[in-house]
């Protein structure tokens, strides 16, 4: 294991950004934030708006002049507090939301502009390579109004290839795509970037969409980064409450630590911080799916009564209120046959991810 990751490229092959800060005037945009990708990676930047997505992407690609930290690109420093490389000597290619394809020039023509081959017929292959691998090809001297949004937005990402880009920015490319065939051309973007071995570095506002597509996730809040991680870290393991409701509901028991785990009103959840000492006060969080019902004569978990059952997508909520009250939601799958009014038991499920993190009332 650890002589393939030494094997692999680095982050500083790829993006490495350090204590970047940021303000408009008065107005503090981004504080302290860290983060790095790797070549071949696709890295999301997750955040509400308003947060400092596009203004951090716009320091990366140096349409904006860094005021605090470092932000590096396959070992080379490109912004410093001294230091200022301009965006087209940055090794960055970005898509926005609203990118806009030259009118006057056909597929190729887009694609090939910029680039800096002198060669005429190796500027040729590198079009036709980037079309084939974008599925374009039959749309090379197409123009640009004649295209659908999907066909444009490929384009656009085939351009910003065409200056073989050690980074790729990609601002919420997708967003304005419908939903079926936003995913497919996402999935196709990425997966000829990851190809391509470039360090990417994807925003967006959609929880889902950054669980699905990212090897890792930044979530950015007011600014700053909450939490760095794998998917599975955010979605099972999010160190705040913040994060934690960002990508769905959490149910949050208060407990004490026992030996084993945590106690709960709905039993214990084992394999809890070592740290803490028992009897120590704390939260419980875990979401829907962590959560069993079973009847009412079973010894596990509290007693409980079903106040509703919603379908969700794949799964069913169903939402419990237990005798002191407290309102928890379980996730059944398809098809469940809790009604509203039924007596309950509910409990952690054995595999249930539970994040325990100290009382603060
Ligand atoms: P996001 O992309 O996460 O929605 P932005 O980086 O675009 O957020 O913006 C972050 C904050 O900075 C917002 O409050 C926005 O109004 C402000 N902002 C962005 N660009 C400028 C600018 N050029 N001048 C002044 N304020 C700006
Ligand atoms: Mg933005």
């Amino acid at each position: 294991m650890s002589a393939v990751q030494a094997a692999e490229p680095g982050a500083s092959d790829g993006l490495l950004i350090e204590g970047v800060g940021h303000s408009f005037g008065a107005l503090r945009v981004l504080t302290g934030v860290g983060l790095s990708v790797r070549p071949g990676r696709v890295h999301c930047l997750l955040g509400p708006s308003g947060s400092g997505k596009s203004t951090l992407l716009r320091l990366v690609a140096g349409l904006e002049r860094l005021q605090e930290g470092r932000i590096s690109i396959a070992g080379a420093d490109v912004a410093g507090v001294a230091t200022h490389t301009p965006p087209e000597r940055r090794s960055v290619g970005f898509v926005f939301q609203d990118y806009a394809l030259f009118p006057h020039l056909d597929v190729s023509g887009n694609v090939a502009f910029g680039m800096t081959e002198r060669d005429q017929a190796a500027r040729g292959r590198v079009v036709r390579r980037l079309l084939d691998r974008l599925e374009l090809a039959s749309l090379a001297s197409a123009m640009p109004h004649t295209l659908s949004g999907g066909e444009q937005q490929r384009v656009a990402v085939a351009r910003a290839l065409a200056r073989n880009p050690r980074v790729m920015l990609l601002d919420e490319p997708f967003s304005g795509l419908d939903t079926r065939l936003r995913d497919e051309i996402r999935a196709q973007t990425l997966e000829v970037l990851r190809k391509e071995g470039v360090a990417t570095l994807l925003v967006t506002h959609s929880p889902p969409e950054a669980l699905e597509v990212a090897d890792e996730v930044s979530v950015l809040i007011r600014g700053r980064v909450r939490q760095s991680g794998v998917p599975v870290d955010l979605y099972a393991r999010p160190e705040s409450r913040e994060v934690a409701t960002l990508f769905g509901p959490v149910n949050v028991l208060h407990g004490e630590i026992s030996a084993t785990g945590v106690q709960t009103r709905c039993g214990e959840a084992r394999g809890a911080r070592r740290d803490l000492e028992p009897g120590a006060g704390v939260e419980a969080q875990v979401r829907p799916e962590g959560l069993k019902l079973g009847s009412p004569d079973e010894s596990f978990g509290a007693r409980a009564r079903v106040v509703s059952v919603r379908p969700k997508g794949a799964t069913v909520s169903v939402r419990v209120e237990l005798d002191s009250a407290e309102r928890l939601e379980v996730s059944e799958l398809w098809p469940t046959a809790w009604k509203p009014g039924d007596l309950v038991r509910v409990g952690f499920r054995e595999s249930a991810a539970v994040t325990v993190r100290v009382r603060e009332d």
